[in-house]
């Protein structure tokens, strides 16, 4: 998508900060890190967030928490939240689904 900001990063067209990369999906450290850790994972393939997933597109979903876990597990991280924020309320400024990956600090529950 031309004018997403995200599938600019993937392109390259926009610099950040790899930490993986697949087929398809590249993580990326945070321009606005919320905890010590704070990556995005994001499927290669446009998805404006977990609303737009569907039976077609679902497959990279379950890659990517996969990848979450092979991630973590190397970073020696095992306590972790994983994120997506859907629509405005929620949240979400980027309309290209994406999972936050935070850890190094305590988190509160219920998120605010
Ligand atoms: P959302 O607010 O949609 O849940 O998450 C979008 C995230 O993208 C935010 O945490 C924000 O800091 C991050 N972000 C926005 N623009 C950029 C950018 O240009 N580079 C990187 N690395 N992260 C970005
Ligand atoms: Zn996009």
């Amino acid at each position: 998508m031309s004018d997403c900001l995200f599938c600019k990063i993937i392109a390259g067209e926009i610099p950040s900060k790899k930490v993986y990369e697949d087929d398809q999906c590249y993580a990326f450290y945070d321009i606005d890190p919320q905890a010590p850790v704070h990556f995005l994972v994001i499927p290669k393939a446009h998805i404006g967030s977990c609303g737009a997933i569907t039976e077609e597109n679902s497959v990279v979903v379950g890659h990517i928490f996969q990848v979450i876990s092979k991630l973590t597990h190397e970073m020696g991280i095992t306590d972790f939240r994983v994120v997506s924020n859907c629509g405005e309320q929620a949240g979400q400024s980027v309309y290209h689904l994406h999972f936050h990956v935070l850890s190094g600090r305590d988190m509160t529950w219920p998120p605010g």
